[in-house]
This record gives C-alpha cells, structure tokens and sequence, in this order.
C-alpha cells in the first residue's frame, strides 16, 4: 500500500469512529414509583427549587395503560418496563395468557452481563418481582422471593428477609442464598462492608422504614451495588427503585412524596457521579405509572412548597416522565409504550 492510501484509510476509520453512535456497556434503569411530572415538580420546590434530574437533557414520556386496564398496577406496570409486553394488572413477569415472559435482567444475565436490584421496599414487592420473578398474582410474596434462587442476580438489596424465612413451605432461603455463594446481610452496615461477590442485601424483616427514618439506605446500597457489578468485564444491568413515592401519593400527603421524591433524586445523583466518570454507562429513569391524580393551583419557590390537590388516593392513567443520560440516550425521547424499553436496552447492550 501506498503511504497515500494508508492516510486515506485512516482517516475514513477516524471518521467512522466519531460518527457511529456509541453504544452502553452498562445500563441502570431507575424507577421512581408512582413518580409523575407533578410529584417530580413538587419535591424540586421543595428542595430550593432544584433537583439533579435537571441535568438529563434527553427527556420523554411513557404510555403506562396496561393489557387489561387504562390505569395499570405496579405489577403490570413493572413487567411492561421489565419485559417489553403490555400484561394483566396484579401480574408479574407473565404474558396475559399466564406463560412466562423473560425479563431485561435475565436476558443480561444470560448474556454474561452482571445484574442487580436495588429498592427500598421488600425485595419481592410487585416492581423489583417484575424483573426477577414470574407469579400470577404480586401478592405471592413467598413465591416470588423462591423465584430468586432460580436466577443469578448478583446483587440484590432491600427488605422483606421474612418472605425468605419465615415461610409456610418451610425453606429456608437464606441457607439457600448461602449455599449459592451469597454474602447475607441483614442491615445496611453489613451491606456497605461487601466489595465483590454476590450480595443479598435484606436489611429489614417487612419494608424499610419511609423517609427520614430509613436515611441514606437508598443511595447507599446503590454505591453498593454500582462498586460490586462494575467488575464484570461485560458489563451490568442494574434497576434501582424509589418504592415509597407511591405511597405518599397514595396517602395525598405531598411533604411523604417529597422526602421520598429528594431521596430518589441524591440516589440518581449516585448514579450520574458514576456514569460521568465511566462513560460507557446509559441511565434511564422514568415511573410505572403516576399515583394520586396530583396537581398544584399554587406554590412558594420562597417557602419550598406547593398547594398540593389530589384527584385520587389510587393511581392516575396519565403518561409519566422519561429521563436519560450517556451513551444511547437519546433512543429515550418523545412519546413511547412502556413495553417499548426491554428491546431499545437489548438492542443497546447487543444481547442474544
Ligand atoms: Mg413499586
Ligand atoms: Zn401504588
């Protein structure tokens, strides 16, 4: 080859290398459940009207009716969000005709990658099941926390040690989890000691305690688990979970929804520090669906406070905000199905 023909092919391969999009290695997906526009809105107010969601400039809503119902369940919501198919409300991981859908996290976990859930709820509440369990019914806690020893999640971290046991059947899924090469810990200082391995982080018998009695569990347990699955040379799938924004907004109590809302944001911010830093890591937020038909006629930014109105003390059909950051983001923008994010991830991350 000519010294004028190598020059030109490097600079064709320059050319290609800034040109093509660059694709994640890592993927977290984040959900703050029951998080619509307004309850987002209303815990930015209140925190000096600012949150660190402001810095996700590829921004988009989510479609959440599911299969059966215009306003959908935490259970349907999670398995669209899981598994890219619109299914019956109260159901988890399952088609409508009740067979078995594979979700984002198992297919990563097939495909080599390291994967991880993180809530502040029990670990087999309806949003974390979804992504790790396949039952009929979400109030099938027993079963769903069994569903966790057929897979090969590396991390997972919340509470409800009690549905692994204290059960009817009698197992008992610690022994199980220790068998199967699991560090247990039972409190977040336990949690924060582990730096590699596989972690089952239960911290409280039931649901860790709402804000501010639970402190930084939720961003704590997120450096956890972003430290422990960072090792994999393939790279990780990891969902987090604000659980408790749903709560508050199912009690009509915005100050609830706030604290939980400003917790899940220093939990995002977590996240951001680590995505800044690797570059290969895409971060979607978004919510399964908005809790509380919020709105507010009128508020202080001098106070930090909205005039919250409730239009329900259920959920509300209305679409939910989508946040998204780093390599691939842009994929997360406009109108979209809340099934539609289980194949925009795969095709990402390249998985069979
Ligand atoms: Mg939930
Ligand atoms: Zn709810």
């Amino acid at each position: 080859m000519s010294k004028k023909t190598i020059l030109l092919f490097t600079v064709l391969l320059l050319v290609l290398s800034v040109t093509a999009a660059p694709k994640p290695k890592n993927v977290v997906f984040l959900i703050g459940d029951g998080m619509g526009i307004a309850q987002v809105y209303a815990g930015m107010v209140a925190n000096g009207n600012t949150l660190t969601l402001e810095q996700f400039k590829h921004v988009g809503f989510s479609k959440t009716y599911s299969y059966d119902n215009f306003t959908t369940d935490s259970a349907a919501g999670g398995t669209a969000l899981s598994s890219g198919i619109k299914t019956r409300n109260g159901m988890i991981g399952m088609n409508p005709d009740s067979t078995k859908v594979e979700t984002i996290l198992e297919q990563a976990d097939r495909n080599g990658l390291a994967t991880g859930i993180v809530v502040s709820c029990a670990v087999t509440h309806a949003t974390p099941a979804s992504y790790i369990a396949h039952q009929i019914n979400r109030g099938m806690e027993e079963e769903i926390a069994a569903d966790f020893l057929k897979t090969d999640v590396d991390v997972f971290i919340g509470g409800g040690r009690k549905y692994f046991e204290k059960r009817k059947d009698g197992r008992n899924l610690i022994d199980e989890l220790k068998a199967k090469d699991y560090q247990i810990a039972n409190n977040m200082d336990e949690v924060k000691k582990v730096k590699s391995g596989k972690l089952a982080g239960l911290v409280t018998d039931g649901h860790p305690a709402a804000m501010p009695d639970r402190g930084d569990m939720l961003p704590d347990a997120t450096s956890t688990a972003l430290n422990i699955l960072k090792s994999n040379k393939k790279g990780f799938f990891l969902m987090i979970e604000g659980s408790q924004i749903d709560w508050g907004n199912h009690s009509n109590d915005v100050e609830f929804s706030n604290r939980e809302m400003i917790d899940f944001d220093k939990t995002i911010s977590k996240v951001l520090e680590f995505a800044k830093k690797d570059g290969k890591t895409l971060i979607i937020i978004t919510a399964d669906h908005e809790t509380g038909g919020l709105t507010m006629p009128s508020g202080s930014l001098e106070k930090g406070e909205v005039k919250a109105k409730y239009t329900t003390g259920g959920h509300s059909g209305i679409v939910v905000p989508v946040f998204a950051f780093g390599p691939g983001a842009e994929e997360f923008t406009g109108f979209m199905e809340n099934s539609s994010f289980k194949e925009k991830i795969a095709k990402l991350l390249k998985l069979k």
